[in-house]
Parts: structure tokens; sequence; C-alpha cells
């Protein structure tokens, strides 16, 4: 621009310079023109002058017969042609010819000076002599212009001087018709045979001519050369002859330049108004470029925040997309350079949002985003997607072995505290990798296989990587597969059913309560676990509806049966539900079930998502007296603390534990203390997955509450334990009941 700006100032002065030096000079040219028009209209004015001022004396009948005399009156003639003429006019020479041509008469600068030196302008003279002689016979040439007689007028150079040089008869006149006709000649000889008058007027310096141009016309340093050279502000014109044309030399002078002048009187103001002109364009340039600069910084900004992260300034979806579609793009070029995706998800991440808030989250993700920017190599590309999301493109793979070095190195440096807001904060993460190439090269696909990935390093345990295989795909489609069906069988209704486990009285070795487990009957798998379609179904939201109809159906169930408690599995999902106590509450009022006979079984996993939701839905169904016991206790990640935190009013001690009972002593330490801390807290404790007799032994002699196993019974359909319940609930106590397998 500035640029552009400068050239475009610098053609405008260009243009408006020659404009005006065009003009300029195209004034001082008119105005020469004019001055040499001036020059020979001056030069052409001695004609009538001198002709008006000779002719009374060419045409005086006395001065003719005079000159004719052998021997004339010089002092007549010197009175009315000679040196009158000079010492009136300044005519410097003066001859008069016979009618054979022969000098009679010779002046020169007022003086007589001898007949012989005519031959000296003899030449230079006689042609026009001739011609006017040749005048004289033609009676209609007689009154060319309006003079009395003819003449003939030249300008010649005359003894060294340029000179205007007039010939005139020296005929007497008579008056035709007197105060109004014109003259006449009266000539009474012969045709060509008159006496001729020759007067020569100089035309350099110290002429009339130049006085009269200096004076009249106010030409400077008017001079006459013979040449046209001139000097600087000088103009030369020619002086030529009328009858040969011939240039007898020039007139040269100042000239006068209003063109020039007005342009040397315009040069200050115009350069003036360049200035001006130029300190404002370059005021205008400046304010246009660093307004351009400010425009420049606020687009980069803008396109810097289209395309990054907020907080994090890592590259957003957006760039992270445009950067893996680019990359796939070479990948697919050149096979050599191997590409992974991977999908990282922050472990506990929400806990820390809770329980410190969310500046401590942002500050949070910020340093890992941070801790994940160093250990990346430059080419790769480290984005925020969202959340606690993060996704890395590794470029520059050569083995599988770069793949898990970079996943160790995130790991590592994860898993370091970190220093938030005063406290000490420890998370980890969850990597999914999907390697372009061996998974696809289309960047929705690989997103996908990562994903699945990322969800095997979760369910693995967390604070793991997991590279995309075949088969969890595979998972993945069954999985689908499934949500289908299970919502088909929710609606329809006639696939689901409860089984029923019960649980037994350490002591009295009676049935104490019954626990209810969902099955599905698949028209076409046949049999399917919950612990296969449960996670499915609270991950599609299917879980409210499932849980709300096992509840029912147990409630119902539960109705007839003389046992003190029925146990109904509830997901940390459902429990996120504000709404979960009161729609619980009112299925068992529906029921009729007193809900004092109700036991809810959650797991850790409800404490550690909203806690708070948790916690209101608790205190509601307790207070309305149902009891909550703790499921798949000790498999939780921080177990102890939510015995104080939550109010439960059982444990389930884990079939892990209850399994470690036969190997080793130590796990019978564990359940041991297990046991121990539930009772100094006051709750109730059921050993899960008791399957061996030494394991029921062992439970009742540490004084384990219940216990429920394959041991004492699987689970079974609602109507074996209408019949197990209904008939004698007594004796099947502690009888492995074989026959009644689920
Ligand atoms: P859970 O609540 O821990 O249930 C006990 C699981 O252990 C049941 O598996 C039961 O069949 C099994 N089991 C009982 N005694 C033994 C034993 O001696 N040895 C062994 N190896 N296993 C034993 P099931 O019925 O397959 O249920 C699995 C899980 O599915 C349940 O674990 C529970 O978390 C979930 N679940 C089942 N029904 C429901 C339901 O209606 N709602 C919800 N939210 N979850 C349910
Ligand atoms: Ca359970
Ligand atoms: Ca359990």
């Amino acid at each position: 621009v500035t640029l552009s700006a400068i050239l475009a100032l610098l053609v405008a002065a260009i243009m408006i310079a020659s404009l005006l030096f065009w003009s300029a000079t195209r004034t001082d040219g008119l105005a020469f023109q004019r001055q040499a028009q001036l020059v020979d209209q001056v030069v052409a004015g001695q004609e009538p002058r001198v002709n008006r001022m000779v002719e009374p004396f060419t045409t005086l009948a006395e001065i003719a017969s005079e000159v004719r005399k052998p021997a004339p009156d010089l002092q007549m003639i010197d009175g009315a042609l000679g040196t009158w003429a000079y010492t009136t006019s300044g005519m410097e020479e003066a001859y008069i010819l016979s009618d054979k041509d022969q000098p009679i008469y010779m002046m020169i600068e007022g003086r007589h000076v001898a007949l012989s030196s005519f031959a000296s302008v003899r030449d230079t003279v006689m042609p026009m002599v001739r011609a006017l002689r040749s005048m004289m016979f033609d009676p209609k040439k007689h009154l060319v212009g309006n003079y009395l007689t003819p003449g003939v007028v030249d300008y010649v150079i005359i003894h060294g001087h340029p000179a205007f040089v007039i010939v005139k008869p020296i005929v007497p006149l008579y008056s035709e018709i007197p105060g109004v006709g014109r003259s006449k000649i009266k000539f009474t000889g012969k045709p060509g045979t008159e006496y001729v008058y020759i007067l020569v007027k100089r035309m350099d310096e110290k002429s009339l001519l130049m006085t009269k141009l200096r004076e009249e016309h106010l030409y400077q340093h008017v001079r006459f050369s013979w040449t046209d050279k001139t000097r600087r502000g000088e103009g030369a014109h020619p002086i030529k002859s009328p009858r040969t044309g011939r240039v007898i030399g020039y007139y040269i002078w100042e000239t006068f330049k209003p063109g020039s002048i007005v342009l040397k009187d315009m040069m200050l103001p115009l350069l003036g108004a360049l200035l001006v002109v130029s300190l404002v364009t370059s005021f205008l340039l400046r304010r246009i470029r660093r307004s351009t600069i400010e425009l420049q910084a606020s687009e980069a900004q803008a396109k810097h925040l289209a395309f990054h992260d907020v907080l994090t300034g890592l590259p957003n979806r957006a760039l992270f997309e445009d950067r893996l579609d680019r990359a796939l793009a070479r990948a697919r070029r050149h096979p050599d350079q191997k590409v992974a995706l991977l999908c990282l998800d922050v472990d506990r991440f929400k806990q820390v949002n809770d329980t410190l808030g969310h500046p401590a989250g942002d500050e949070l993700i910020r340093e890992i985003a941070r801790r994940l920017s160093e250990v990346i190599r430059d080419t790769d590309t480290v984005a925020r997607l969202g959340g606690d999301e993060f996704a890395i493109i590794q470029t520059g793979i050569r083995s599988r072995g770069d793949i898990t070095a970079l996943c160790k190195r995130v790991l590592k440096t994860v898993s370091d505290p970190f220093d938030i807001m005063g406290s000490q904060v420890f998370v980890g993460m969850s990597i999914g990798v999907a390697r372009a190439g061996t998974d696809g090269f289309e960047r929705t696909e690989l997103a996908r296989k990562a994903d699945i990935a990322l969800y095997h390093a979760k369910a693995d345990g967390r604070g793991r990587h997991s590279i995309f295989t075949d088969s969890m795909d595979m998972t993945v489609q069954v999985r689908r597969r499934i949500e289908q069906d299970l919502r088909v069988a929710l609606e329809k209704g006639d696939e689901l059913r409860v089984y029923y486990q019960p649980t037994y009285d350490s002591i009295s070795k009676a049935v104490a309560g019954v626990e209810a487990l969902v099955r599905w009957q698949h028209p076409t798998d046949g049999l399917i676990c919950p612990t296969l379609f449960i996670p499915i179904a609270e991950e599609c939201g299917l879980i409210e509806p499932l849980g709300e109809w096992v509840l029912k159906e147990a409630c119902t169930a539960a109705l007839h049966w003389p046992i003190g408690t029925i146990s109904v599995n509830v997901s940390a999902v459902q429990l996120r539900n504000p709404l979960f106590a009161q729609r619980a509450l009112r299925i068992v009022h529906a029921t009729g079930l007193e809900p004092t006979r109700l036991e809810l079984e959650i797991t850790e996993t409800a404490f550690m998502d909203n806690a708070d939701q948790c916690e209101q839905n608790i205190k509601a169904l307790r207070a309305a007296g149902v009891r909550i016991a703790l499921d798949d206790f000790g498999t939780g990640y921080s177990s102890l603390n939510h015995l104080h935190t939550f109010q439960v009013d059982r444990l389930k001690i884990d079939r892990s534990f209850i399994m470690g009972i036969q190997n080793s002593s130590s796990g019978s330490a564990i359940v041991r203390a297990i046991i121990d801390l539930a009772r100094s807290s006051g709750l109730q404790v059921t050993a899960e997955g008791v399957e061996t007799k030494e394991q029921s032994q062992f439970l009742c002699s540490i004084g384990c509450d219940a216990m429920q196993g394959y041991f004492m019974s699987r689970p079974v359909t609602h109507e074996m334990a209408n019949e197990m319940l209904g008939v004698d609930r007594n004796i099947l106590a502690f009888a492995p009941p074989h026959s009644r397998v689920a």
C-alpha cells in the first residue's frame, strides 16, 4: 500500500509538473509567436511611413524637372530628397538614378559621396530599379497600395548593413477630380525612362526601427544578428526579403516568457502543496498501516480463537480435525510415515471439579495441557477436544514401541501430583489409541476406534493405555445390537425376568431375604448375563426404566413371601437422577410393600460421581424407611471414607475377598478387618459369593451377619423362589440346592 501510494503520488506529481511545464512552454511559444509577428509588423510598417514621407517630394513637378537638368541644383535636391531625409528621418543613404540608370546624386549619412561609389550597391539595387521601371509600363500597377506612385520595397544588405530599401519614380502628379478622386501620375515621357529615387534605411542597432522596438514595444535587449545564434532567454526571428524570400539576418531579443514566469511563481506554492499532500498522505498511510497492523493482529487473534481452546491455548477440535486430516493424507501418500491418534481422558477429573470447585478444575486442565505439550514432539499435535478430553496426533512413528513410549510418557507425567490452589491433587489418564493405516485412513473412523480403545482402557481399570484391535470393534458392534434389542425387550416386557437369590442368617441359618437379579432371555442369543447388558443399559439411558421395572417386579413378588428383606440393585446412574428417590418410593407404595422391607444395593461408584445427588436420594429413601446396602464392598477406590460420609445400613463384602479366604491367611485377615470395621460402625455385614462349606464356617466364626452364595443357593426363578419360600423355608437352610440351580 505504501509503495503504491508513493508511486501514485510520484506519478501525479510528475504528471502535474509535466503538464505545467508543457503549458508554460506552450504559452511561451505563443508569446514568442506574437512578438515575432509584432516585429514583422513593425518592419513592414516602415513602408507606408517612408512612402508618405517621400512621395510629396518625388511627385513634385519642380523636383522632376530639376533632376533632369544637366547640372541640377544640389541644394534643392538635398532639401527635398537627400540630406533632409537623413536629418529628419534617419534615412542613411539616398541615390538618384537617371533614365539611363546612371547615378546623378548620392548621399550617405548626410554627406555627398562620389558618384562612382554607386558601383558598390548597383548589383543590389538594380533588380529593384528594373522592377519599378516595368511597373511603370502597366498603368494598373501605378496605384498599388494607397500611394501616389508605384514603388518597390525590399530588405537587403547595403554597405554591410541590413537595410530597408525603397525605390520610387520621380514623376509629377496632377489632380483629376480635386477633393474626391485620386491623384494621377502625370508622366509625359516614355515609361521606363523615369528618373528613380532610391532611399536606404538601415535596420541594425542604432536604427529607428530598433528604437521603436525597444521603446514603443518594450523589447528587451533587442539586437541584429547575421545568424540565429541566441543566448539564454533570447529568441531569434528572421528578416526575410519580401521580394526574394532571402533571409538577410535575424532580430534577436530577450523573449518575454509569461509561461515560465507563471511557472516560476507557482513553483513555491506548488512545492508547498506537494509537501502538504505528501505529509497528509504519509500521515494517512501511517494511520492505515497502524490500523492494518491492528486489524491483522485482531484477525490473527480471531483466527487463533477460532482454532484454539481458550482455557489451555491448545488447538481445539476444529484445528485438531484439520491437522488429523492432513496427517492422514500424508500417511496415505507415504506409508512409511505412520500416524497414530491418541484419545485421552482424565481419570477422576470430576472429583476434583466437585470437591475443589470449577476454578480448580480449570487450573488442573491447564496444567495437564502444559504437561502434555511437554511430552510430545514438535511434529505431534496435542488438542483439547472439550471437558477433560484431550487428543494427540502422533506422527513419524517407526514401530509400535514409539506409541507405547509416548503413552507411558503421558501416563507418567499425569500421574505426578498436581499442585492446585494449595492442595495436592492426584489424577490419572486413560488413553485409547488407533493407528492410521492399520485402523483406516478416515478421520471419523480412526476417532471412533480410538474412542473404543479408550473405553477399553477405562474398563480395564483406567490409568492405562489401550491400542485398538478389531476384536474391540466387535464388542462395540455387539453392544450396539444389545442396546437395540434391550430397547425392544423393555417395550415388550416378556424377555426380561427377575431371578431371586436368598441370603441366609449366619446364626439361625434361615433365609433372611432375597436379592432380585435381572435376567434376559434373548430370543436368539439365549440367556444374557446382567454383567453384560447392565453397563450397556447404563450408557444408553435404559437403566432407569429397567431398574424401575425390576423394582416393581421384586416388590410385588416379595409382598407374599415370608421374608424380612427384598434386596434390589440400583445403578449409580439411577442415583444421579434427583428424582430417583421420589420415583422409587412411588413404585414401592404402588405395590403395597412396606418400605422397611426394601433394601437397595448401591455400589461405591455412586458416591464417586455426583455425590450430592446421590446423598440427597439416599437421605430421602432412608427417611422413608428404606435401607441401603453398600454392594461389592472393597473393590472401590476409597471405600472406608464413604462409610462416614453416607449413611448405609449394610456392607456386602465382595466375592473376591470371600474367594481369598481359602488360599491365604492374608485374605482371611482382610475379611476379618472389614467385619470388625463394620461392627464398630454399627453396620450389618453380608458375605457375597460363598461357595464352600469352609468359607461359610469361617464367616460364621468371625461374626459375619449374613451369607449369600452358590453354596446355599443360586439365583432362582420366581416360581422356584415361591416354592422355596412357601414350602418350608427352614429346612432349605444350608442344603446345597443342586436341584434348584438357576
Ligand atoms: P451383584 O449385585 O454383586 O450380584 C451378585 C452376583 O454374584 C450375581 O450375578 C450372582 O449370580 C452372583 N453370585 C452369587 N453367588 C455367587 C457365588 O457363590 N459364586 C459366584 N461365582 N457368583 C455368585 P448376576 O446375577 O450375574 O449379576 C451380576 C451383577 O449384575 C450384579 O452383581 C449386579 O451388579 C448387576 N445386576 C443384576 N441385576 C440387576 C438389576 O436389576 N439392577 C442393577 N442395577 N444391577 C443388576
Ligand atoms: Ca447385589
Ligand atoms: Ca455384589
